[in-house]
């Protein structure tokens, strides 16, 4: 290969006619000019080349003899399918390709070539004029993990989406899990090793003729032609393989990934669109709880869509002072007594077209975007105000609010509660903090410490919807409270189940050997409620049987009888 020739212009050659343009133009940084006499082959190179680039000359006799020993053996594909392109292609049309190149200083960076072919006069090609560029200079690569980012993604997916009319495949993102928790623990530097490493690891998994591209934060992407559901699913398993890996670098990481894919055509034909599906589905992993893949569908999506639209309608409402929510009270009866002791808040919102909104559909909304805190604020706030009129009716009447995980992030809470208290000269121990078992509790010396704080202050605590969800026997073991509410899962089918009676009875004796007291919810006739209380033991009843959850004006009517 005779690449390091020193060649000499022919003084009539295209090439000497446009060399002063070179001169002028040589210390571009950005970009590198390269002209092709197509008669000679003869290969004219801006110096920046030079200052960049270990290449032999500015005057080389063959482009890509030249070129290859420098990119990337992977990419050396793409160069020649462009030359190709090039030689093919009528004078005028612009061939573009992106690969990765080595430096100066022995690193591989993504660079993109553009070329055209300018004719003679009598429109026989003459001259190849061409520009390559760094694309980290233009933005077109995460300077992390060396990825193409964004960007690049779009382009080159509309690429394959307009290859050819029958293109079909798949859009895959891939997002990290508490990468920020990763970041904020052990440093931004280590964030940025882990992303390199793992850019470089999935990079490997992938098949080889599939490009991974970084997206913004913490989010990966690729595209499959023609690929299986199952196909990305194997994929995916890898890639979570590859997380595995970055958790043993340090044994108490724990960073998983979460991945989302829709296809093309059937989802959508456009970038945009299934870029913004594939998000959509990302999502979709995330809340069936993260470390999984999900695929688009487009129910989800118009789920998504109306969630998004109620949490808009919410965050208005939370700007103008919670004005759409309100509290229903629903009774809570001495089980032994059968008298009414207190109530439980129940959170309630009106939507657009005045319709009552169940907490179920909102309350993981209000958690996710953390809306729950400004609007627990007004909870707690028009709780305590209530409980304190009522306690003119009956002064040691309990009001139960319902505390979700979340709420005990918010630092200013616990500050917040006593300046309540305090405000409303309310007795603390006729209050009642539920915990809702919402979401999974990573931490429970945090959780503890803030409850006991609240119980310092005399405020009761209970775990909500025991044997539901987190609210088990670990759960119990861990978090110390003064009472159990017992879900009604466990008291629907119970006059009818001896399994589910014995379960009852013997988790309340248990409740009872530790001190706990025991609230059953969802009584909704006698003979439970009689059951209960006879051979259970109940200590609280809560249920439409005694009361549906009133509105504080309804509910003010039980104390004038
Ligand atoms: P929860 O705290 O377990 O509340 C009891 C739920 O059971 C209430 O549903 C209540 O209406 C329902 N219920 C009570 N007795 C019966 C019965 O006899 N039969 C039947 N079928 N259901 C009964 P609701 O009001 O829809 O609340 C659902 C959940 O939403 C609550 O479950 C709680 O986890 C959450 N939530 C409600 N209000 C708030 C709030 O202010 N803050 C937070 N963080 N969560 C809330
Ligand atoms: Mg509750
Ligand atoms: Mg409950």
């Amino acid at each position: 290969m005779s690449t390091n020739l020193f060649l000499e212009l022919g003084e009539d050659s295209p090439l000497s006619r446009i060399k002063t343009y070179f001169d002028a133009l040589q210390n571009s940084a950005d970009e590198y000019l390269f002209a092709i006499d197509v008669s000679t082959g003869q290969v004219m190179l801006s110096k920046n080349f030079l200052r960049d680039f270990n290449f032999p000359d500015n005057l080389v006799e063959d482009f890509t003899a030249m070129l290859t020993p420098f990119v990337w053996h992977d990419d050396r594909e793409i160069l020649e399918d462009a030359m190709n392109e090039l030689h093919a292609a009528t004078p005028g049309v612009e061939i573009f390709c992106e690969f990765r190149l080595l430096n100066r200083d022995g690193e591989y960076g993504w660079v993109s070539l553009s070329m055209t072919t300018g004719a003679d006069e009598f429109g026989a090609p003459e001259l190849v004029a061409g520009v390559i560029a760094r694309m980290d200079l233009k933005l077109k690569a995460d300077y992390v993990t060396g990825l193409l980012n964004r960007n690049s993604f779009q382009n080159a997916l509309m690429r394959e989406l307009n290859s050819s009319p029958d293109a079909r495949g798949a859009v895959i993102f891939v997002g990290l899990d508490n990468f920020q928790l990763v970041n904020e623990t052990y440093g931004h530097e280590f964030g940025d090793n882990a992303l390199k490493q793992l850019a470089q690891d999935i990079t490997n998994i992938l098949p080889p003729d599939i490009r991974l591209y970084k997206l913004d934060n913490d989010m990966f992407a690729f595209f499959v032609a023609d690929v299986y559901p199952e196909e990305i699913e194997i994929i995916f398993s890898s890639i979570q393989l590859c997380m595995r890996e970055i958790r043993n670098v340090e044994d108490t990481i724990f960073c998983t990934a979460s991945g989302g894919a829709t296809f093309y055509p059937d989802d959508a034909d456009d970038v945009i669109t299934l870029m913004r599906y594939a998000e959509v589905a990302l999502e979709f992993a995330r809340q069936k709880g993260k470390d999984q893949i999900a695929f688009f569908d487009s129910d989800y999506y118009e789920r998504w869509r109306y969630d998004l639209g109620m949490q808009n309608l919410m965050q208005n409402s939370i700007a103008r002072g919670c004005e759409d929510f309100f509290l229903c009270y629903q009774p809570q009866i001495d089980a032994k007594t059968g008298a009414l002791v207190g109530a439980e808040a129940l959170l309630r919102w009106y939507d657009r077209d005045g319709s009552v909104v169940a907490p179920m559909q909102f309350i993981p909304l209000l958690e996710r975007s953390r809306m729950i805190i400004p609007v627990g604020h007004w909870i707690i706030e028009n709780a305590v105000t209530t409980a304190k009129k009522w306690q003119e009716f009956m002064p040691r009447f309990e009001i139960s609010i319902n505390i979700s995980l979340y709420q005990l992030e918010e630092h200013m809470l616990y500050e917040f509660v006593k300046d309540c208290i305090e405000r409303h000269q309310i007795d603390p121990t006729t209050l009642v903090f539920e915990l809702t078992e919402s979401n999974k509790v990573y931490d429970w010396d945090f959780v503890n410490k803030q409850f006991n704080a609240f119980h310092d202050l005399g405020i009761k605590i209970a775990m909500d919807d025991f044997g539901m969800g987190y609210a088990n026997l670990a759960f119990m073991k861990n978090f110390r409270c003064n009472q159990v509410k017992i879900d009604r899962a466990f008291v629907e089918d119970i006059l009818n189940s001896e399994y589910d009676r014995n379960i009852v009875k013997h988790v309340i004796a248990m409740c009872h050997a530790n001190g706990m007291e025991v609230c059953i919810e969802g009584i909704e006739d006698e003979a439970t409620y009689i059951f209960l209380r006879d051979v259970c033991d109940a200590d609280i009843i809560q249920g439409f049987y005694f009361g549906y959850p009133e509105t504080e004006d309804v509910f003010v009517k039980r104390f004038n009888k």
